[in-house]
Order: C-alpha cells, then sequence, then structure tokens
C-alpha cells in the first residue's frame, strides 16, 4: 500500500526493487562524477563510488533471491485469467491481471491479505499445498 500503488505479486514487487536499486546505484555514482567536477575532492568521489557499487552489489543479491524465490514458487492456474503464474507463501497475487491467489482453502474468497504470509512464516513446518 506504500505511494499508493496497486498490489502486485511478491516475485514482480522485489523485481520492481532490484531494478531500483540499479538505478540509485547509477544515480549516486553520476552525482559522484559531478561532485568531483565542482569539487575535486576525492574523498567526496571515492564515498559516493564506494555506496553505488553497494547498491549494486545489493541489487545484485537481491536479483539472486528471486532466482531462489522462483525455484520455491509454485506455479498455478489463475482462475481468473487463465493464465499460469508462479505464486509464493500462502497468499500471493497474480502476476498477470492481479487476482489474489491462495493455495489455503479456509482463505479462499477473502480478501488479499499480506497478514497470511507473516502467520504462515510463524508456522514454517506447514507447507503449502497445491490445489488442482
Ligand atoms: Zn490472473
Amino acid at each position: 500500500m506504500k505511494f499508493g500503488k496497486k498490489p502486485a505479486s511478491k516475485i514482480n514487487r522485489i523485481r520492481t526493487w532490484a531494478l531500483s536499486l540499479i538505478f540509485i546505484a547509477m544515480f549516486v555514482m553520476y552525482l559522484g562524477v559531478v561532485l568531483f567536477y565542482f569539487t575535486k575532492s576525492q574523498l567526496l568521489f571515492s564515498l559516493f563510488l564506494l555506496i553505488g557499487t553497494l547498491a549494486f552489489i545489493l541489487s545484485f543479491i537481491v536479483y539472486f533471491w528471486i532466482g531462489m524465490l522462483s525455484t520455491r514458487a509454485i506455479t498455478v492456474q489463475c482462475p481468473n485469467c487463465n493464465q499460469y503464474t508462479k505464486m509464493l507463501g500462502r497468499a500471493d497475487i497474480c502476476a498477470r491481471c492481479n487476482e489474489p491467489l491462495t493455495l489455503d482453502p479456509s482463505l479462499a474468497g477473502k480478501a488479499f491479505d499480506e497478514d497470511y504470509n507473516n502467520k504462515r512464516k510463524s508456522k514454517k513446518l506447514e507447507q503449502p499445498r497445491e490445489t488442482k
């Protein structure tokens, strides 16, 4: 609900994060070059370059994390658009049409709520079952 955005599937949301990190990294490095041009401060330039590099590394870690999550994600057929989409956890949102999806029959028909996944975190042993 942050920034007034529409709900998106978890994998898509993390992907957006990773992408914005790359842009932040490029912007910080660009800023470092501009500042160096005006101030000729080697220290400032090194600092911005370091922050930019760290943001790049972080984005790569996030992309790697997406890859890890994708292997754990379950492919389900969306009841709304009939397309196959990957979902994470007990409740997620269709990547194509933003339809709320759930693997838990007790949650079916209910509005999507991020809290369902927090409950799942506390009950890690409970494996989500695929519904056909
Ligand atoms: Zn869908």
